[in-house]
């Protein structure tokens, strides 16, 4: 099975003919078992493109669309990890450039910092995740996830931390079965991205109420309408210490603005944010090709794994 389904790397292709169709009656018969196996685990092609895939994979998705994926380059808001094109942006201070809506008024939270810009392959293996309940996506979404809390973490206290995902409300967890968020945050810790100092408590925060889309309205309009939504529910967890919110998306900042108004009203000392994607009002800030390309392979092989 594995002969036939990676004999594209391994093998030239006459080989492979040779190993299929050739005298041995039981590789063929294997590769035929093997294929409608495969066939049986995977009937759909590559999930985002279409593509055949070739790979036995946990997740339907083609390394092509995984490597695709690439992390925020270029200047970010030191703050809220908004893209920054405008030059006047640095002139501040080069070492942490922050927005003009940070400038004016400094987030609840002390950074947030997200892997990728949430749109293409990566904002539809989130909908995979969320949506199409593929949960193989959120290993993929952890290595992401990890790979931005180990940027964070040198500007961390030298105490333990809680990691803290955003919750859902508990009619749409009943729908969907899970918490994207904590499902992510629970893969990043298992590659313990900064040692022990991390451990994750889902239950710390809930969601009163269920908020309708926040699309169409103004900031001012979105911090009234989620007012109110959360509450932190076990506040002795919090008081005194450092805590590193998790979603999968950034998009206003609304959410985590207001998750981080309230554990720090609670006595959090400071909270980071850490997002697998974030939007962007800004273009251009995928990284260039090749860069972090080990980092890159690590994430397609997350997907096998
Ligand atoms: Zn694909
Ligand atoms: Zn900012």
């Amino acid at each position: 099975m594995e002969v036939v389904f990676s004999s594209s790397q391994e093998l030239s292709p006459a080989a492979k003919i040779k190993i299929v169709g050739g005298s041995s009656s039981f590789a063929s018969w294997a590769g035929l078992a093997a294929e409608s196996l495969f066939a049986t685990l995977f009937p759909s092609d590559c999930r985002l493109c279409g593509t055949p895939l070739i790979k036995v994979s946990r997740l339907p998705v083609c390394e092509d669309c995984l490597l695709a994926m690439r992390p925020i380059a270029g200047g970010v808001c030191s703050s809220c990890g908004e893209g920054l094109v405008s030059p006047n942006a640095f002139s501040e201070d080069h070492n942490e450039p922050r927005c003009g809506l940070c400038r004016r008024l400094a987030p609840p939270f002390a950074k947030a910092a997200a892997y990728g810009s949430y749109d293409g392959g990566l904002r539809e293996l989130i909908h995979l995740l969320k949506y199409e309940h593929v949960r193989t996506a959120s290993n993929v979404l952890g290595r992401m996830l990890a790979e931005v809390i180990a940027a964070l973490k040198p500007s961390f206290g030298d105490a333990a931390l809680v990691v803290v995902p955003v919750p859902l409300h508990p009619s749409k967890m009943r729908q969907r079965g899970f918490n994207q968020a904590e499902l992510i945050a629970r893969a990043a810790l298992k590659l313990k991205p900064a040692g022990d100092q991390l451990a994750c408590n889902g239950s710390v925060l809930e969601r009163r109420r269920d908020t309708q889309s926040q699309t169409g309205l103004s900031n001012h309009q979105r911090r009234e309408n989620i007012r109110g939504a959360f509450a932190v529910a076990l506040p002795r967890e919090i008081e005194g210490r450092e805590v590193l919110l998790v979603d999968d998306v950034f998009t206003t900042g609304t959410t985590v603005s207001e998750c981080a108004r309230i554990l720090r009203r609670a006595g959090a000392t400071r909270v980071w944010v850490a997002t697998v994607a974030r939007t962007l009002k800004t273009n251009a800030q995928h990284a260039v090709p090749n860069q972090d390309e080990e980092a890159r392979l690590a994430l397609a092989m997350a997907a096998h794994g």
